[in-house]
């Protein structure tokens, strides 16, 4: 019978949680108003390199990010001046909760309620209300993690979680991928093959009716990279760039077809 109770009592939370979610995500892609985006800065590997570079962290290191809604939002006809506003908050002394590589769809579930649960301590030091979408940006020193692992957007709760280097060479590429992980909480989906990490065509092409179709340009930003060639892609240096596809404007709700 208790096991019953737990199931049950889970199930619940689980309802409460998919409601608001959906409820959040409608809201968040209604572009009625700027959308207020959180940036938590935390420690990803405790060293020094990375502790000075926190505590250097100013609201210009993220200003790119801004500007490029800004910037496309234009593009979109969209009647926001700023569609995006960002805030940067102090950094967050915990790291957020991890998932197990090949955890099952149980502890899938699990691992995403302790983080909203750790999204919404970590944004209750500041007061006011809490911004409407909240990424974590993990930064590490780029000497001893030469590779990251994958950042995530959480689309149902608007919590991402990036991993970035602590270093402001990297400041560029930092602000692509949080970006774009800001994207996938809003709805959008990757443009690139899985495989290849090559942009999928058309899709994925900042300008796919391009002649000659290569190189492309710009990037698209769920794509990551510019093509270069059929088979092989660029990571663009900062978000200027990049540009948003127009599958991606009608994933979040920036055009209707
Ligand atoms: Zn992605």
């Amino acid at each position: 019978m208790w096991k019953g109770l737990r199931i049950a009592v889970l199930l619940v939370v689980l309802a409460i949680v998919a409601g608001r979610a959906w409820y959040d995500r409608h809201a968040s892609t209604s572009w009625s108003a700027p959308l207020w985006v959180g940036i938590f800065p935390v420690d990803g590997d405790g060293s020094d390199v990375t502790a000075r570079y926190l505590a250097s962290l100013t609201p210009a290191s993220f200003a790119s990010i801004g500007e490029f809604f800004d910037r496309e939002g234009v593009r979109y006809a969209l009647r926001l001046e700023h569609p995006v506003r960002i805030l940067l908050y102090p950094p967050v002394p915990t790291r957020p909760p991890a998932l197990e590589r090949g955890s099952g769809p149980l502890a899938t579930i699990l691992w995403s309620l302790r983080l909203r649960v750790y999204a919404w301590r970590a944004a209750r030091v500041v007061a006011g209300p809490a911004p409407a979408v909240r990424i974590f940006v993990l930064y590490h020193d780029p000497s001893r993690t030469p590779t990251q692992p994958h950042s995530l957007g959480l689309e149902k709760g608007l919590i991402g979680v990036v991993y970035a280097f602590a270093s402001r060479a990297m400041q560029g590429g930092n602000a692509i991928v949080v970006t774009h992980e800001l994207l996938h909480t809003l709805g959008a989906t990757d443009e690139y093959d899985p495989q290849t990490l090559q942009p999928r065509f058309p899709e994925g092409y900042a300008e796919p009716n391009r002649e000659p179709r290569f190189p492309q340009p710009f990037a698209e930003i769920m794509a990551g990279r510019r093509a270069l060639s059929a088979d092989s892609a660029q990571m663009p240096d900062s978000l200027d760039e990049v540009v948003v596809g127009p599958a991606t404007a009608r994933e979040i709700r920036w055009r209707d077809r």
